[in-house]
């Protein structure tokens, strides 16, 4: 089978990893992986780096192997290995905007997808919608900042990088960067000694779009330069769009001076789509990318996925990768047979939990709970409760703080310096690596 084939198949089963796996281990793990050829029942996956391909192999083998023979309809072998091709999907993000000087446009990353032109409204996005436009075509002027939040794969990254683009093209100074990224570029930047770098960076722009905000909650240090970074930007009028999953006022920890300046501009969510925004947004994309698909197919499509624009995204690749696999035409049957499995996939993940996380290392370092919690500084658990720290950053949603308080009350600042000593140390120490391989297998066994 040729490369592209390979390619289409991965990024439908990407799609449907995404669905399966939790946010951050996606992030970490498979984001950055691409379909490299798939001949003979063997399924060649290309990875960044060793590190994730043996992760993969050890832990993700059966759930990847699951869903391409899903996707195939026949059994297939996973196979991992190291490929820097210029394909995958971080690489294929492009910057836009020809006339502006190099430094200014590396910082804002976009999707050339992720336009106003392609995004699709209806009445669940609609103020959404507007009130983005409004502040790409007035920064500053209109609402600032503008708050949109809203659940998983509605459209609201989306949004806020058409803004990013339109601005770029408006030769506006633009930063974009998700509440996850800004954290750890200032944590590089106090390491380095330079954390002016890092201020000049984040306030010299006149557009400042942060995604994902509610990783904010918690992190004590972030919080305080964000603070500053908003004062300065909003005084100057400079525009700022925040995007999150919840409203300001849910987003845990996260305190009150930052929760009213964000409340300060217009507040706005975006709905789950109906029916209509559903077959609409699949019309656009069966059109872009020239599938024939009659109305029928379409409606077929919306009617089985409701939720999320994501999810509604990956089905239609996913009947048109199984059609093409089938040699069969597109037809309301051939929905069904491609879609039979999708539904309910969510419901069925066990979620990783901070104490399971927490238990599996004090069993795997034969260490009692109370030590890996307690104050003891001896070598051996240091090292154990800086795993613990690492793994329940790296697999659950939890915030700093909220790690740092399950091992017995230690400060964001701890749970970070543990993040980042665990992470640079398995990749040098191939042991340790191993050991924290095996510790995720017994929590997250790949299924
Ligand atoms: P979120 O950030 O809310 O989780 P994204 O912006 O990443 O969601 O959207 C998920 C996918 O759905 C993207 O591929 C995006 O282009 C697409 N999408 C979302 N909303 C729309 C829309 N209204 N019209 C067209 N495509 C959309
Ligand atoms: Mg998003």
């Amino acid at each position: 089978m040729e490369m592209t084939s390979a390619q289409q198949i991965w990024r439908t089963a990407l799609g449907e990893l995404e669905i399966q796996v939790n946010k951050s281990n996606y992030h970490t793990w498979l984001q950055k992986t691409v379909g490299l050829d798939y001949h003979d029942n063997h399924f060649i996956i290309g990875a960044p780096n060793t590190f994730v391909a043996e992760y993969l192999d050890r832990n993700q083998r059966s759930l990847i192997e699951r869903v391409l023979s899903n996707l195939v309809h026949n059994e297939v072998e996973a196979q991992f290995k190291v490929s820097t091709d210029p394909g995958n999907a971080a690489a294929s993000y492009a910057t836009r905007g020809k006339n502006i000087p190099v430094q200014q446009t590396s910082l804002a990353l976009f999707n050339p997808r992720y336009t106003f032109d392609s995004f699709v409204v209806g009445r669940g996005n609609l103020l959404a919608y507007a009130a983005a436009r409004g502040v790409s075509q007035d920064p500053g002027r209109s609402y600032n900042p503008l708050f949109i939040y809203g659940g998983a794969g509605l459209g609201k990254t989306h949004l806020l990088q058409a803004i990013g683009q339109t601005a770029v093209a408006n030769k506006q100074k633009t930063v974009y960067a998700s509440a996850e990224h800004y954290t750890n570029d200032l944590v590089t930047a106090i390491r380095e000694r330079k954390t002016d770098d890092f201020r000049d960076k984040y306030r010299s722009a006149d557009m400042l779009l942060i995604d994902d905000v509610q990783f904010f909650g918690g992190k004590e240090q972030t919080e305080e330069t964000f603070f500053h970074t908003f004062n300065e930007l909003h005084n100057s009028s400079r525009q700022i769009v925040l995007v999150s999953n919840c409203p300001p006022k849910d987003i845990p920890l996260l305190p009150e001076r930052l929760r009213s300046r964000f409340e300060w501009g217009l507040v706005t969510d975006v709905q789950p789509p109906d029916f209509e925004t559903r077959l609409a947004i699949l019309q656009a994309k069966a059109k872009k990318e020239g599938i024939a698909a009659s109305a029928d197919v379409l409606e077929h499509i919306a009617l089985q996925v409701q939720q999320n624009i994501r999810a509604l995204e990956g089905a239609l690749n996913k009947v048109v990768a199984y059609a093409r696999l089938m040699r069969a035409n597109l037809s309301t049957e051939l929905v069904t047979e491609a879609l039979k499995d999708t539904a309910g996939n969510e419901a069925k993940r066990i979620p990783v939990t901070p104490a399971l996380i927490v238990e599996t290392v004090a069993n795997t370092f034969q260490m009692a709970l109370s030590d890996l919690k307690g104050r003891k500084r001896d070598e051996p658990t240091v090292l154990a409760r800086q795993v613990a720290m690492y793994l329940i950053r790296q697999d659950t949603d939890c915030s700093l703080a909220a790690v740092g308080k399950e091992l017995g009350n230690r400060s964001p600042a701890t749970v970070t310096h543990a993040y980042q000593k665990i992470a640079n140390d398995i990749s040098n120490d191939p042991q340790l690596r191993r050991k924290v391989l095996g510790i995720q297998q017994k929590y997250a066994p790949a299924t």
